[in-house]
């Protein structure tokens, strides 16, 4: 985790998460980027704290390496979920076990809208990039 914490510049990434925010009607949210990698393999990961309006989230070592326009898309990606997550936590429990093909279909349209939004975000000002070494 400190590792983590000294390669990527995650103040920067919070920073930008919360223009977004403001811009992406979330302002009544706390909206915190985290040093964790997500678990499932996804470029980025949200958890929306139900009843809360907190959510976390998490950016595999891959998002750093993307051109700053799939950065942008991915981080709006993941302030899209917030607005929905009431949505998909009323939703789920419907399908019992079946809930897959629902969660599949969810995510596609939060891409969807993400995909429309993210153009008319501002990118940002310096891509996201691991932090060189220090030498030697
Ligand atoms: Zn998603």
């Amino acid at each position: 985790m400190d590792d983590r914490k000294r390669r990527y510049d995650f103040k920067a990434l919070q920073i930008y998460a919360c223009r977004l925010q403001d811009r992406m009607g979330l302002r009544d949210w706390v909206v915190c980027v985290v040093p964790d990698e997500p678990d499932d393999g996804s470029t980025a990961r949200v958890l929306c704290v139900y009843g809360q309006r907190v959510a976390f989230i998490a950016f595999a070592d891959h998002y750093f390496d993307l051109p700053p326009e799939r950065q942008r898309a991915v981080l709006v990606h993941e302030l899209v979920h917030p607005h929905l997550d009431v949505c998909a936590r009323l939703a789920l429990p419907k399908f019992g076990d079946d809930g897959e093909p629902f969660l599949l279909t969810f995510e596609h349209g939060v891409d969807a809208v993400a995909q429309v939004i993210a153009p008319f975000m501002p990118l940002p000002a310096r891509p996201f990039r691991p932090r060189r070494r220090p030498r030697g």
